[in-house]
């Protein structure tokens, strides 16, 4: 069986550890390959060639760095169906959706495009007499990645395009789940003309994760994942003096207010909570129902619930499987104890028919009422395509429920009502916040990254926040000398 190894200077490295973990199509439930997974030899070879590449590349004028990222742009807008196919066939999201998640990937690819622009100082003439002071931002150095399963690639290029294009050099971890979307991209960088040895990637789980965040060569790590793993990320990182940012899990809820348009509401709710079969870090999984409308919503979306055609991503169906077997199950076992709480199933995705094959890790769209906030579907992030619906009295409980909740990464609320939308985005703790729009993912330009346990350092993704992550602040302060500077003078420096 064929296994995916690591690229390093611009080369596929099989690597020498010998280990590997198999990668499954989870639409048929077959094993297609290997990964390899790194140990600390393997991990310091792909290390240590990012940092010899680093010299000459944060050197490398704005001017040819910014014509690599435009080719890179290119090659990726030409070829992002075949990545598309790639993720499907390790992750499970069906065509379409993998297609955006690209697409969503490559408008970070094109504010990269301007970094020129963004890399821009400040300059001060005569700040005091004949000094001037100058401002710059330098590139950190060796940037570590690593990435969840859940986006392949987007997630990946919420970071290197930015870190690339500042001056950095990339070591990528991608989850061991779905490893090949990375070694696509590394290619591209290649063909985009990209020197050896600035976009390497490292296969491997806990072991390759450790020596980055040990590595003295390594100076940033962008991390995505769980919250444990956020936590040990942020804290093991800086503790080796590294700058970290860590995005954690997330429970997203939506509110539908009395007056919101209840068919757009549903419509909304089954989009968000049911595309990528719930495997989204923004999907809604907490619906929070106010007033006297939480039956007729409940109805609404259990109807369209029922129409979702579920199956293999490479069909048209409109929802794929879950990831893994194991995470199916996991999913699964929520509904299993919700019932035993005493919420009520009111739509049942643990019996499907999926269009696919029998083997397939599949579980259709599912939708719990009356859930309370003691309950485990409640307090976990489940990571699936589960809905849970909460029926509150009034908008202020609603808000104290959100609030109230460790994880703050998006929410949503669904009103016509300017005042109460407006009340919302002011006072409710989560980073991302959408106003009848449920999955309010920031365009590139913007930063991405929630609050509390949603993330961890004081940096959100991409947009400008990304270019200060991945650059270093300098300041100079010069003056010419002639003769009339002459003198003893032990104070502080001052403006004269
Ligand atoms: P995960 O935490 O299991 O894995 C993330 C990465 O950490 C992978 O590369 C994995 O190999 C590595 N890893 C796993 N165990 C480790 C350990 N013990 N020590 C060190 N590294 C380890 O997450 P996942 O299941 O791949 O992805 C789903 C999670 O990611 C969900 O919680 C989801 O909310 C979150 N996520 C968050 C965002 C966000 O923007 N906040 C975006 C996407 C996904």
């Amino acid at each position: 069986m064929s296994c995916i190894g690591h690229w390093v200077n611009n080369e596929a490295f099989p690597g020498a550890s010998g280990n590997t973990a198999p990668v499954t199509n989870p639409a048929t439930g077959e094993v297609t390959r290997e990964v390899a997974l790194a140990d600390v030899r393997d991990a310091r070879v792909v290390i240590d060639a990012a940092a010899a590449a680093l010299p000459a590349w944060r050197d490398t004028s704005l001017a040819k760095r910014t014509a690599i990222m435009f080719r890179f742009r290119e090659l990726l807008n030409q070829h992002k169906d075949e990545l598309a196919g790639i993720i499907t066939s390790e992750h499970g999201k069906v065509l379409s959706d993998a297609l955006g998640e690209v697409t969503r990937g490559q408008e970070v690819v094109e504010f990269a495009c301007g970094i020129p622009h963004l890399l821009k100082g400040g300059f001060s003439e005569n700040a005091s007499t004949e000094v001037d002071v100058l401002s710059v931002r330098q590139p950190v150095g060796v940037v570590g990645i690593i990435a969840p399963f859940n986006f392949p690639a987007m997630v990946p290029m919420w970071f290197f395009p930015i870190a690339i294009a500042a001056g950095n050099t990339v070591v990528l971890k991608p989850s061991e789940k779905d490893p090949s979307a990375a070694l696509w991209l590394s290619e591209l960088w290649a063909q985009a003309g990209l020197p050896a040895g600035v976009f390497n990637v490292l296969q491997g789980d806990k072991t390759a994760v450790d020596e980055l965040l040990c590595h003295r060569a390594v100076k940033a790590i962008s991390f995505v994942g769980s919250t444990p793993i956020a936590q040990y990320v942020y804290a093991t990182g800086t503790a080796n003096g590294k700058r970290v940012q860590a995005l954690g899990g997330a429970k997203n809820h939506a509110v539908v207010l009395p007056d919101a348009d209840l068919d757009l509401a549903a419509d909304a709710m089954v989009n968000a909570g049911f595309g990528s079969a719930g495997e989204r870090c923004m999907a809604i999984s907490a619906v929070v129902a106010v007033g006297d409308i939480a039956d007729e919503l409940v109805l609404k979306i259990a109807e369209r619930a029922k129409s979702i055609k579920i199956g293999d991503g490479t069909r048209g169906c409109d929802m794929g499987p879950l990831v893994t077997a194991a995470h199916r199950n996991r999913v699964a076992s929520y509904i299993d104890q919700a019932e035993q709480d005493g919420a009520a199933v009111v739509f049942d995705g643990r019996q499907v028919s999926p269009d696919g094959s029998e083997d397939g890790f599949w579980l259709g769209p599912t939708v719990i009422d009356r859930v309370s906030t003691d309950m485990s579907c409640y307090t976990d992030e489940i990571f699936g395509p589960v809905l849970s619906v909460l029926r509150v009295e009034s908008y202020d409980e609603a808000l104290e429920l959100i609030n109230s909740n460790p994880y703050g990464n998006g929410t949503a609320i669904f009103t016509n009502d300017g005042g109460a939308a407006r009340r919302f985005h002011n006072e409710v703790e989560v980073g991302m916040v959408g106003i009848n729009v449920p999955i309010p993912v920031p365009m590139a330009y913007y930063s991405f990254g929630g609050w509390k346990n949603s993330l961890f350092g004081d940096t959100h993704a991409h947009g400008t926040e990304g270019v200060h992550f991945f650059t270093r602040g300098k300041v100079v302060t010069s003056r010419w000398l002639n003769p009339s500077h002459g003198g003893i003078n032990l104070g502080f420096p001052q403006t004269s």
